[in-house]
């Protein structure tokens, strides 16, 4: 058929066959192909500490269709009328004669490939610590399929004693977790105060409690200086203060970056993360080529301001837009992200989405409110566990910016909410009354988000005055002695307890007890119980006795990540 329109796609892993299914969609008799440099197309990345762990061991099941069917390129070309050139790299993109110039990897040859539209999905490129050591055995990112048959073959053989995860993100935590079933001493090295970044300190602290509980030894606040090493193996590493590692292992997890060298060189515009600027319609400074997934900037929706968001989500609604844009008249739009990213600790999942406090304050949002609720997920007799959330929301206008939420159940499900709720603009006060999914073996009747909104509501209406567990510790560590009281029963006391000065006041014998507390009714009074539920009623009466200064604790107990007495 004369006039086929030739849309060429660089990279074939999420974007890039994303793009090329739905172009396909749209334009039956377009010439569609992709370009890849590896031997494989549509690798699931996020799968990769999965395999590494053991979760499954069949490899094709990286590469395949639900139905089983492994996407090689007999498979492009017969189900989807797609070319797939694999081993392939794209060396040159010749905007003016509008060829993207190919080398075959086995072969050495390059030849030109002519394209209307071109779509650039060429995903990102690991970040490696500049020091001494670095091209030693035993050092690897998990980044490629390669990088993760490699760690598998480790796990497999069993040799390997000891492992340094260098990075506690979430590719660091992800291969932790698999890299320790399979039975190997992990330490984990982060050079920020605490594991997971994108979480703020009090959640992140519950999550690191959790690894060391199972195994994990971590070290935070101290970065890689030197990988130690001889004959050409790893036998260790040196960190910034001069503490050594023996290891026979590194895992380099310390982010990664757009891979947009290809861009660059033909000229297309770069935004300020090294990522390829793109507008609504994944358009390039040049309009006849797109750009999807890792190696673009977006626009974090919440802060206008640009971001580089590497998720495989994104990868794929990005590549979905590009694929059909490169057919039609720009008809679909990706207007940015919200920042919304989940990971599994073992027992625990950690999720955000939107901003978290820390970042709201330095994106200019100076009048915000925060809150942490710990609460059930289902009730006690559907076995029930444990959620803690933090939600961020903007006072002047209500509208809520951000939520965390860790424990061992389904936080996917509070941070799927929540992002729907930024997404859509929400404020709390639409939150509140939120007709959410309803039976006991699912949520309590009131869902653990809405509670979370619950708590806001209260808190900005000024009938619960809270504290968090940070605060109080800030305050404790500069010596200050507010009066504190633990609201539970004595049995649940002498279990487990803070040891933080605190006075045992069941919140059942309150009333009965109020002559123990301070006689200056402005005295700083710090409440809280298991999840500090108990805490705010106990707070109540004091203020209807006439306290004015009375805090509660927010989370109680569980969320209170420091060590504790017992
Ligand atoms: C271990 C791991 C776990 C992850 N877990 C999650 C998760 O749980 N959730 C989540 O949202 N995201 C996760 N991600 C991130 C997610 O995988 C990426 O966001 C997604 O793969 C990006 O897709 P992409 O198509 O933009 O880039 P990639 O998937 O990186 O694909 C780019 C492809 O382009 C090819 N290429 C590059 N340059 C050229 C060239 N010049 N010529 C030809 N081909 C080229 C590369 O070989 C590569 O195959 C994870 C990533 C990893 C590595």
């Amino acid at each position: 058929m004369a006039n086929k329109k030739r849309i060429v796609i660089i990279g074939g892993s999420a974007a890039g066959p994303k793009a090329a299914a739905r172009a396909r969609r749209f334009d039956e008799h377009a010439e569609i192909t992709i370009i890849q440099k590896s031997p494989e197309l549509s690798m699931a990345s996020c799968g990769y500490p999965y395999y590494i762990g053991g979760t499954f061991d069949d490899r094709n099941m990286l590469l395949s269709t639900p139905t089983g069917v492994v996407r090689d390129p007999v498979f492009y070309l017969n189900a989807k009328g797609i070319i797939a050139r694999t081993e392939t790299e794209a060396i040159k993109i010749d905007r003016n004669k509008k060829v993207v110039t190919c080398k075959d990897l086995k072969s050495g040859k390059t030849d030109d490939v002519p394209y209307d539209k071109l779509i650039i999905t060429t995903g990102t490129i690991p970040k490696i610590p500049p020091v001494p050591g670095v091209n030693l055995e035993g050092i690897t990112t998990l980044q490629s399929i390669q990088d993760a048959d490699y760690l598998r073959k480790i796990r497999d053989e069993q040799k390997i004693k000891k492992a340094v995860v260098i990075g506690g993100g979430l590719i660091g935590m992800e291969t932790c977790e698999a890299l320790n079933l399979a039975g190997i001493d992990i330490t984990v090295v982060e050079m920020l105060p605490h594991l997971l970044p994108y979480l703020e300190l009090e959640l992140a602290m519950l999550v690191e409690n959790h690894i060391k509980a199972k195994g994990v030894h971590l070290i935070t606040n101290n970065g890689l200086a030197e990988f130690l090493g001889k004959d050409g193996k790893l036998t260790g590493i040196k960190l910034s203060n001069g503490t050594e590692l023996p290891c026979e292992l590194a895992i380099v997890a310390i982010g990664v970056k757009p891979n947009s060298e290809l861009a660059k060189e033909a000229n297309l515009e770069i935004g300020e993360f090294g990522g390829i600027t793109v507008n609504d319609y994944m358009q390039t400074s040049d309009p006849d080529i797109y750009a999807a997934g890792d190696c673009i900037e977006t626009n974090q929706l919440i802060t206008g301001k640009k971001v580089h968001a590497p998720f495989g989500d994104l990868a794929n609604l990005q590549g979905r837009v590009a694929g059909e844009n490169a057919c039609t008249e720009n008809n679909a739009t990706f207007k940015g992200t919200i920042q919304t990213g989940i990971c599994k600790v073992f027992d625990f999942t950690a999720g955000a989405t939107g901003l978290s406090e820390n970042a709201a304050r330095k994106n200019g949002f100076n009048n915000i409110e925060t809150v942490i609720n710990t609460s059930l997920d289902k009730p006690g007799f559907m076995g029930g566990t444990l959620l803690i959330t933090k939600l961020v929301v903007d006072k002047t206008t209500g509208k809520i910016l951000g939520a965390q939420c860790v424990g061992p159940t389904d936080v996917s499900k509070q941070i799927s909410i929540w992002a729907m709720a930024i997404s859509c603009n929400m404020t709390i006060e639409d939150m509140i009354n939120t007709d959410l999914p309803y039976a006991p073996p699912f949520s309590l009747a009131i869902d653990h988000s809405i509670t979370t909104a619950h708590l806001m509501q209260n808190k900005l209406r000024g009938l619960l005055v809270s504290i968090s567990t940070n605060e109080v510790k800030k305050k404790l560590d500069a010596g200050e002695k507010p009066f504190i009281v633990d609201a539970r029963a004595p049995d649940e006391f002498d279990a487990m307890r803070l040891g933080i000065g605190e006075v045992l006041i069941p919140l059942g014998t309150l009333r009965k007890k109020l002559n123990l507390f301070p006689t200056d009714k402005n005295a700083e009074i710090i409440l809280y119980c298991k999840i500090s539920l108990r805490g705010y009623e106990a707070s109540r009466i004091l203020k209807a006795h006439g306290w004015t200064n009375v805090k509660v604790m927010e989370g109680g107990i569980m969320a209170w990540p420091f060590g504790r007495e017992k």
